[in-house]
């Protein structure tokens, strides 16, 4: 599947998401990335950084967002704000490292 041939979002630098990962549609990156930093509260290792949600689990409310020139994935608790260190995020430096931290999901 190519993300630009078919009008969805394109992912930067065509990264493309293992199941059970799928790119966002530009409405849910902006419903989602509102959502998110309306989650985030000082403290928290996300706060005041550029996020935006570039996909979501089909499973449940794990997100990948990208951060600046780095990945998170971030689990939406729909708390708002949320305490710090929640919500539960994981960053690094890559997506793959970001995602090989849930490899171990049984979905
Ligand atoms: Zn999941």
């Amino acid at each position: 599947m190519s993300p630009r041939s078919n009008g969805a979002w394109a992912v930067p630098g065509d990264a493309t998401y293992p199941p059970p990962w799928d790119a966002v549609t530009d409405e849910a990156q902006e419903s989602l990335t509102k959502e998110l930093a309306q989650e985030l509260a000082p403290g928290h290792a996300l706060y005041g950084r550029p996020v935006r949600v570039v996909a979501k689990c089909r499973a449940c409310d794990d997100t990948v967002v990208r951060v600046g020139d780095q990945w998170a994935v971030v689990h939406l608790s729909w708390s708002h704000p949320d305490r710090p260190p929640w919500p539960s995020t994981v960053v690094g430096p890559t997506l793959k490292a970001v995602l090989s931290e849930f490899e171990d999901n049984d979905h």
